[in-house]
């Protein structure tokens, strides 16, 4: 116990990278208990109430987080998650991440896309963390590639906004990722790093078809390649980096448990991963925790999390020169 104690303070003060963290997800029960009022919306039970919560199916995770979205009324709101994002960034000592937004649902009801970046960056800009968080903006699948276009217009439409990437959420089974193939090359060609879901509720197939047709070099979560030794060499000979999110796996029964995971199977052969916490706030969690969770499921060696971040650093959109310096830092401190 005493060691688990030293262990968790060490973890805690490591600088970490994260690359896959959805920003509504790190809403604190207390902002988003205090959003509901402020826009007169009731909230969920297992959402008040918040425990543990898993989730039995992917419609039962997508009705929550449509939840946590009606509770926000307007761009101002965002400001009281970042302050809950920004919170989570100290709590875990994070130095750089790329935290996704998905913003159809607000477009939908009338908030302006540029002003709801302005919020959220002016929020960051204000707790000094514009140099550590980044965005990447999101379109959901099974809405189809109209969607895509108009969101991501918006991203071109928009500068000086701390987006570097673009993704893909939302159902996978019955919606091919391939129909993106044209506005992933877009969006390449102006500049931004592109990664997508996918091998999470699908399987290998939906995975082949990200990194074929999308040519993406990140995948999120990429769990379902365990079945697939051809995939797995594929990831490997191509250095694709898969953003693992284990306690999200487990919540949404991905998996069975922490010790079912293929991240050690993953680490064991080198493949490029990072650790990450998809919705900390929903799952009532925190990276420290994923670390532990890991060193406690598979007595994974320090030097192992340390590649994983490392893994993170080259993997992030960013420039060299910023890859370095976070290299640079992260060398300094793990050892
Ligand atoms: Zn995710």
């Amino acid at each position: 116990m005493q060691n688990d104690i030293h262990l968790k303070t060490k973890i805690s003060a490591l600088p970490k990278i994260e690359l896959h963290i959805h920003l509504e997800g790190c809403i604190s029960l207390s902002t988003l208990k205090f959003l509901a009022k402020k826009n007169g919306i009731e909230i969920p039970k297992h959402l008040a109430e918040k425990e543990n919560i898993y989730f039995e199916n992917f419609d039962e995770f997508v009705s929550t987080f449509y939840a946590i979205c009606n509770a926000i009324g307007e761009e101002e709101d965002f400001k009281f998650i970042v302050r809950d994002l920004v919170d989570y960034i100290r709590r875990n000592n994070i130095i750089y991440t790329e935290v996704s937004w998905t913003p159809l649902r607000y477009l939908q009801k009338g908030f302006d896309f540029a002003k709801s970046m302005d919020v959220m960056n002016n929020e960051i800009a204000f707790n000094n963390l514009s140099d550590t968080v980044y965005f990447i903006i999101d379109t959901q699948r099974d809405h189809g590639t109209d969607v895509g276009n108009f969101v991501f217009n918006k991203v071109l439409e928009t500068k000086n906004n701390n987006i570097v990437g673009i993704g893909m959420t939302g159902y996978e089974l019955g919606y091919s990722s391939s129909d993106y193939a044209e506005i992933y090359e877009r969006m390449r060609d102006n500049g931004y790093g592109c990664t997508a879901h996918a091998g999470e509720y699908g399987f290998a197939n939906n995975i082949w078809q990200c990194l074929l047709d999308l040519k993406v070099k990140r995948i999120g979560h990429g769990i379902k390649a365990a079945s697939n030794p051809d995939l797995i060499n594929y990831i490997r000979e191509n250095n694709i980096h898969l953003e693992i999110s284990p306690t999200s796996n487990v919540r949404l029964r991905r998996v069975e448990n922490f010790a079912a995971h293929p991240i050690k199977n993953f680490m064991d052969i080198d493949l490029n991963i990072g650790i990450n916490s998809d919705d900390p706030g929903i799952f009532n969690t925190d990276l420290n925790d994923e670390y532990m969770n890991m060193i406690d499921a598979f007595n994974i060696d320090i030097k192992k999390l340390k590649q994983c971040n490392l893994n993170a650093a080259n993997a992030a959109f960013t420039s060299s020169e910023k890859k370095q310096t976070l290299i640079d830092t992260l060398e300094r401190n793990w050892n």
